[in-house]
This record gives C-alpha cells, structure tokens and sequence, in this order.
C-alpha cells in the first residue's frame, strides 16, 4: 500500500473503549477477553485516555486491591490522536518523531474512529524482503530474561521492569519444561480477578514455541502470526535458549530500515524541491536576460506572459501586451494561407520555425526568426504556447551585402562572373528548350594597360565605370552586362533571331566605346575588340562559349583592334553578309529576284556566234547584282539549288526559242548544271520540261557540268548523260583543268565539249610571254585532249586579242570571253548575231 494513502484505510476499527471510572480489573477482563492490547479510556465521546498490556507491568501484584481502582488512575494521557486523512507516510514520520507505539485515528470532530499502531504502519510497507535478509540472532536486542519458577509475580513484574522487557522465560525449580510469562500474561491475572498466583511458574505458557537462532526474521515473523503469539523463544545450534523475540523486536529492527527508507524519502523529496526552485529561477533569470523576445500565450491564444527582450524587439511593455492576442505584431505581409499553414503545423509537430515579417509599436516592419512550441499539461492537453524570436533585420542585410558582393561587381556594380556564369547557364537551357540561338560577345579594352600605368589606377577605374555605363546603354533589357575582371567585359544576348543582331550591336559597342572619354579634364581615347560566340553552333556549354568568345576577342585584336569577330569564321564579316543573304535569297524566287544575262560564244573559223551560256544574276533589293560564284554554294547548302535550276533552265531555253522566233541564225544555248543539281535533281525530267514548256529543239541546248560531277557514281552519271544524249541534248565540261578527272573517264562519258577554265586562259599571258607560260602548256595539252577525244575545245575567259590568236594557232575551236562580249541581257545579245565578231587576224 503506498504511503501516500490516508491512514483511515489500515486503521482498527475494532476499539475496545471504556469509561474514566472502569476499574483496572474490568479493562483488564475486557482485553485478556478479546485478546487487546490496549483499551481507549473515552469521556464525552473524546478519547481522554489509553491503558495498554505495557501499563499492567505499573500494577503493584502485591495489593490485589489495587485491581479496583479507576482506569482514569492509571491510564496513559493525554492521548496521541492523529487525523484520519494524515497519509501513512506522515504517519510513520510522527510515530517516529513522537516516539510513540498508538494513535487514536480521530474524524474532523475529534471522535476516535480506531487505533493505528507502529507495526500497522511498519508491516505495510513491504518488508519481506528485509526480514529475509535478517536472521533471528541480529533481532534478539536485549538479554533474555530467565525467571525462577517460584519466584512471585511481584518479583517478577520487577524482574521485567528492570530489564525493560515486556516477557521473561520461566524455568521450573524442578528443571522441568521452561514456559514463559508477558505483559498479556499479567493482564490476564487482572483480568481474572481472583486471588494472585503464589508463583510466576503458575501463570507461564507451555510449552515454550522456540526459534532457531539462524532461521531468518521472516519465518519468526510467520511463526508468531500462525500461532497469534507475540513472542519466540530463541535457541542456538546447540539446542541452549538464547533469548526470546519479540513482535516489537521484528518491528524495531525494521524500523531502522524503515527510518533509512523514510530519511532517503524525505531528503529525496527536499532535494527535488530545491531543485525545481533552482530550475525555476535558472529559467526565470534565462527568460530575463535571453536577448531573444520570448512570449508564452494561453491555450486561448491571448498573451500571458512576455519577457524584456519582447519588449525591447517590438516595443510593447508587459503591460501593454497582458491578454492582448499577438496579431497586434501583424504586418500584413503574409496572407491567410501562411498563418494556416502555421497553425496547421503547429497542431501535428508541435513545433513551427520560420522567417516572419512582423511590425513594432513604431510601425516599423522588420524580419523575425521565430519558434513556437505547443506545451502540453500531463493529461495532453495544450498548456501554453510559447513564442521565441529574435530580430534578423541585421542578418537579413548582411545576408544581402554577402549576396550583392558575391554576384556583383564592386567597382561598376555590373554582374560578376558568377552571376554571368549562372545566367548563361539559365540563358543555354532556355535556349535548348525553345531551340533558339544565343550570343555571348566577349570584349575588352585596347591598351588599357597604359592608361593604368601612365595615368594611375583611379583614372582607370573610372574608365571601366564609363565604360560599364556605355556598356549598358547599348543592350536591350533581358541583356547582361557582365565584367569578368580587369578591363574584360562580357555581355549576353539571351534570345538571338539573328546573328546580324549580335553583329550590330558589336558595332554599336564599339562605337559607343570610341566616343572620348573626358576624365579629369584628360580627353582619352579608348577603343575595344569584341569577339562573338554563338549558342549551340560555336558551343554547347558556358565554359565552350566563354573560350569561344574570348578566342575571337583576340583574332579582333590581332586583325587591328577595334573590331569584332565572330568564332566561326564561317560567320565572319563577309560570310556574315552570307547569312543575311541566306535569308533573303529563301524568298528570291518566288520574288522574281533572278535574271539571266547572255555570254556569246564565237567559233574561231568563222568569227560567227555559235553558241550562248546563260548565266544568272541576283537582283538583291539592297545588295545589288549578286555573282552566281556567291549565291550558287549557297542555294545548294540550303536546298534551294534545284528550284533556282529548274527556273534558269526554262527561263534559257525561252530566250533560246524567243531568238529562234525572232528569225535569228539560230544558236545553241548553253545552261550551267551544279554538281548538287545533277546528283539529286532528276535533271533529264527538268530538262524535258523545259524543252517541251519552251518548245526549244533539244539539239539546242547544251548543258554545262564541271569535272566533279563525273567523278562521282560513274555509271550513275554516265547513264544520265547518255538518257540526255539521246534526248539530243550537248554536254559540255566547264572550268576544265580544276578538278582531277581522269582520262579513262572522260573517254566513258558521252560528252561534246571541253571548255578550259579561264585561269589557265589569263596564265597565257604570264610575263607576256605567251608560249612559254606554264598555262600555255596547259591549255595546249586540253586542246589536244578534247581533239584526240574527239570533242570541240572551248576557251573561257578570253580577254585580250593575243590570248585568241594563241588559242587559234593551237587549234582551239570556240572561244568566250570579254574580247568577244560581257555577259549581256537578252535583247542586247541581238546585236551580236549575224556578224563577225572576231578582230581581224594581224597581218
Ligand atoms: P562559268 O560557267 O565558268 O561562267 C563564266 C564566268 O566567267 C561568268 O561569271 C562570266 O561572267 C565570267 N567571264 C566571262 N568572260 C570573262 C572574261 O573575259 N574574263 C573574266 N575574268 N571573266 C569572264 P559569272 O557569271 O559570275 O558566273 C560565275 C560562275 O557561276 C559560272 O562560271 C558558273 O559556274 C556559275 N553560274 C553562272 N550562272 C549559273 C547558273 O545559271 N547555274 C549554275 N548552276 N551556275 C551558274
Ligand atoms: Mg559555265
Ligand atoms: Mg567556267
């Protein structure tokens, strides 16, 4: 049973009680009848008195009259009371302290409800397991009592009164069985009221109920309750009586341990207090000095207590702030959903941390770190709430200085490298995505160095400041400027349409950085090379690009400065044009932008016209006449070749048809065939189209293919030209001599003419040594190939009279060129039918 129970729950209730004036004899009947130890002395309904085994050994045993006194005579008094809901555990410590062995358990209004003795506390507490460990020997406290059988009782009571012992052993003078006399014992002659017995031998128990001295307190415990006696005679091992002991020997040696126990409880208890106090006020003082604003609020969610700190952070006394509800420290810069999310947090983790904006008594708005804990009583329930902040303006601010120093420059203010680097990066993946174009132009400043070391360091920064500003006025918004270190500027042009774009705004860069700079009245001349890279075909990745970049920086420099370049060169300046060209040549046709002019053709015998080639022009809307040699590669990269072909062809023999009509001399019309044209066009079905569309005889036509067209698919080829052969088209070869066909295929391919390219007809005239030029030789060698392949041999790009007449001593049967015509339109060509058009032959 726990000692915090109330003591009326292991009280007697069964009290034997009597009157102030019941004599001894009567209480003494009383007990010795029903076995009681004690009888309550009651007047008035109040215990007045108690009269106990103990108080029979005061009895005088020589005066039997003394048996009739009052029990108010002899009683013990005042009586100990205790109150009947004192818990056992009190009620041990007051035994303990008032040294007592009973107490009258009385109810609110003083009446005794029953008797609560030491051993009824004691015995409630568990001792088993220290009766084990106990034998009999160390429970035996004092020496045994031997009384002589025929001793009388008064002498006896005295025997006991001296030793201060409530039993004696009785030891028959004949050496019979010993027996043994207690105060019970005494009482029960009281009680009898007759005569006293002579001897003590008359009134001792036998036999004797005995105990090994080795056997432990627990079995003499159990021993004493079986036999409803309260003492044990002891003996050693040698059978010899050494003692006897007693119910009050049991509980004295208990109460040792139990007075241990109770010490420990009571120190336990002391310590424990003293340190929640100490914790307390550890906790008071921590609240009070903690720099962080701490508020507890009620499970209501009203403010019931905060600390200095709070009002310090938000400007709000105690006073101020008592029962209020904490959305007095709102902003309003967060919406519902935030504070839902808080307390919906708050409910199933107990817990919330988080950046919040709230607004001091001032007004002002600042940033807070801020916990919440739900606290919670014993049962669960929440207690508290308890708030703890602290105010992050400072961090918050530090944490933007960090930022800005990390990602931009100090001097310019201009992004830095990382945060160019992480912007390009974010530019290629949008890039990726929508399958556009980017550029990165990479530039720095010429000679930048000797403006720092002539005119010092701070008039060199405030040239990259200006220049940063010019930087910055030349892009678009959604560009970066970014500078990479010392005078190294870089710029990102995120979402490129075209490559002319990036090429512009070099230009517009390096112009803007051209203009003077007016620095401490010193007027500087500052100029910049810019190199450019664009995403994905000058690089895939950030680090490709910058290199790409800074590698075309340095071609700009090496090229004279003041310029930019792009990193493939293919897209450089002039291959630039190129692409503006790409563009418009898409929509050339459909926009009527081609036209042909005519070249004659004179065969050297006659001097007459015999053939025409057809050539096309561009009429760019703002570039002018295109050549052919620019537009043609292009048109095959783009595909275009075979629609620009097609149209050449039907616009030639149209022409070709228009002069037959006119009643001219009719002439052969000479159309060029790309290699591209050829090899991926169905060029025979083009050419009956145009033949049938213009109502040209085929024998009319000629078409021109270069050397690589029969190098390639030889039998491919070789078919195609003979399907056209034997349409009655003519095959010419043009620019002979550049490529590198062999003989044995020539001889294959059904072909009528050979025409030598112009370069070799220009070397003719090296060091006006006609014959003897390395190009005289060559041209000499294709005449006499053609002829011994039995085709005519045409020379193109004749220019002067000697380059003819060399060409007619060799025997060259047609010549073309500048000497005869330029390449003229249609109806100018007119004028050269029907007529000599060579000079006469010198002499
Ligand atoms: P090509 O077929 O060898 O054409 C002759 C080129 O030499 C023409 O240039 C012509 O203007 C030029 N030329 C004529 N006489 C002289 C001369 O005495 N001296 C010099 N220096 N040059 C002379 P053009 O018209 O610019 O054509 C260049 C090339 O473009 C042509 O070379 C031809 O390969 C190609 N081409 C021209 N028109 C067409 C066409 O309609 N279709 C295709 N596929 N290619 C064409
Ligand atoms: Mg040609
Ligand atoms: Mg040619």
């Amino acid at each position: 049973m726990g000692s915090d129970h109330a003591v009326e729950r292991i009280v007697k209730k069964e009290i034997l009680s009597c009157t102030p004036d019941t004599t001894v004899l009567e209480a003494a009947r009383q007990m010795a009848q029903k076995r009681f130890s004690s009888i309550i002395v009651v007047e008035d309904g109040r215990p007045v008195g108690i009269w106990t085994e103990r108080d029979a050994l005061a009895i005088d045993f020589d005066r039997p009259d003394s048996f009739s006194r009052p029990i108010a005579a002899v009683m013990s008094h005042p009586i100990k009371t205790i109150h009947h809901k004192t818990s056992i555990g009190d009620t041990g410590l007051r035994f303990q302290m008032e040294g007592v062995r009973h107490f009258v358990v009385v109810d609110d209004a003083g009446h005794p409800l029953g008797i609560v003795s030491q051993s009824d506390v004691i015995l409630r507490h568990g001792v088993e397991h220290f009766l084990v460990l106990r034998n009999v020997r160390s429970g035996l406290a004092r020496p045994m009592v031997a009384i002589a059988g025929d001793c009388s009782l008064k002498r006896a009571v005295a025997q006991l009164n001296a030793a201060r012992t409530d039993a004696a052993v009785v030891l028959p003078v004949d050496g019979g069985e010993p027996g043994i006399i207690t105060e019970r014992d005494l009482v029960r002659v009281i009680g009898a009221g007759g005569a006293v017995p002579a001897h003590v031998d008359e009134i001792a128990s036998r036999p004797l109920v005995c105990i090994s001295e080795d056997d432990s307190m627990l079995s003499a415990r159990n021993l004493l309750e079986e036999r409803q006696i309260r003492h044990v005679a002891v003996r050693n091992a040698e059978g010899k009586l050494t003692g006897l002991l007693s119910f009050s020997d049991i509980l004295s040696s208990l109460q040792y341990e139990y007075v241990q126990r109770l010490d420990e409880a009571l120190r336990e208890r002391d310590e424990a207090l003293l340190r929640s106090r100490k914790d307390l006020y550890l906790a008071r003082k921590v609240i009070e000095a903690s720099l962080d604003g701490i508020m507890i609020c009620t499970p209501q969610g009203l403010i019931e207590f905060v600390n200095p700190a709070f009002s310090q952070l938000t400007g709000y006394s105690f006073e101020e702030v008592f029962g209020k509800n904490p959305n007095i420290l709102k902003s309003g810069r967060h919406d519902e959903e935030f504070y839902k999310r808080m307390w919906a947090t708050l409910g199933h983790e107990g817990v919330w941390q988080g950046e919040v904006w709230n607004r001091r008594k001032t007004g002002e708005i600042y940033p807070e770190w801020l916990t919440i804990n739900v606290i919670r009583d014993d049962e669960g329930q929440i207690s508290q709430y308890a708030a703890v902040f602290s105010d992050i303006t400072e961090r918050k601010k530090a944490e933007e200085r960090i930022k800005n120093l990390a990602y931009f420059d100090v001097l310019t203010g201009l992004p830095n490298r990382r945060l160019f680097t992480d912007r390009l990066h974010m530019a290629i993946a949008n890039a990726h995505r929508h399958d556009q174009r980017l550029a990165i132009m990479f530039l720095d400043l010429d000679l930048f160095k000797r403006i720092n070391d002539t005119l010092g360091h701070g008039v060199g920064d405030l040239v990259l400041v200006e220049s940063s500003k010019r930087l910055g006025q030349c892009v678009r918004e959604g560009d970066t400027v970014a500078r990479l270190g010392g005078d190294e500027f870089v710029i990102l042009l995120p979402e490129l349409d075209h490559i002319e774009d990036a090429a512009k705004l070099a230009e517009r860069v390096i112009s803007q950085v051209k203009a003077p700079f007016v620095i401490d009245e010193h007027e500087l001349y500052v100029t910049t090379s810019v190199g450019i890279a664009v995403y994905p075909d000058d690089g895939q990745t950030v680090e490709q690009l910058i290199k790409n970049a800074d590698t075309a920086m340095y071609r700009a420099k090496d090229l004279g400065r003041n310029s930019y370049q792009l990193y493939t060169s293919a897209m450089n300046a002039r291959s630039f044009e190129r692409l503006a060209m790409e563009s418009s040549l898409r929509h050339a046709l459909s926009r009527n932008e081609f036209t042909l002019v005519y070249q004659g053709k004179v065969d050297l015998v006659s001097g007459r016209l015999s053939g025409v080639e057809a050539l096309v022009r561009w009429r760019h809307p703002d570039m002018g006449m295109v050549s052919p040699a620019e537009f043609i590669p292009l048109a095959e990269n783009m595909g275009l070749i075979g629609d620009i072909g097609a149209w050449v062809l039907k616009a030639a023999c149209r022409q070709c048809k228009s002069w037959h009509d006119l009643g001219l001399p009719p002439v052969r019309i000479a159309v060029n065939v790309s290699a591209l044209q050829f090899r991926e066009g169905d060029v025979p079905a083009i050419v009956e189209e145009a033949l049938l569309e213009s109502g040209l005889p085929p024998h009319y036509l000629e078409l021109e293919l270069t050397e690589s067209v029969l190098m390639q698919r030889v039998e491919e080829v070789a078919q195609v030209l003979r399907e056209l052969r034997q349409m009655g088209v003519h095959i010419s070869i043009d620019d002979f001599g550049t490529g590198y066909s062999s003989l044995s295929y020539l001889k294959r391919m059904p072909i009528d003419a050979l025409k030598i390219d112009r370069s070799f007809v220009h070397d003719l005239l090296d060091e006006g040594k006609v014959a003897d030029g390395e190009g005289a030789e060559i041209v000499s060698t294709i005449i006499n190939l053609a002829h011994n392949l039995r085709l005519r041999a045409v020379a193109e790009g004749v220019e002067t009279q000697e380059q003819a007449e060399f060409l007619r001593a060799r025997g060259c049967d047609e010549i073309q060129g500048f000497l005869v015509s330029r390449p003229v339109s249609g109806e100018d060509l007119v004028s050269l039918f029907d007529r000599n058009l060579l000079p006469p032959e010198p002499g």
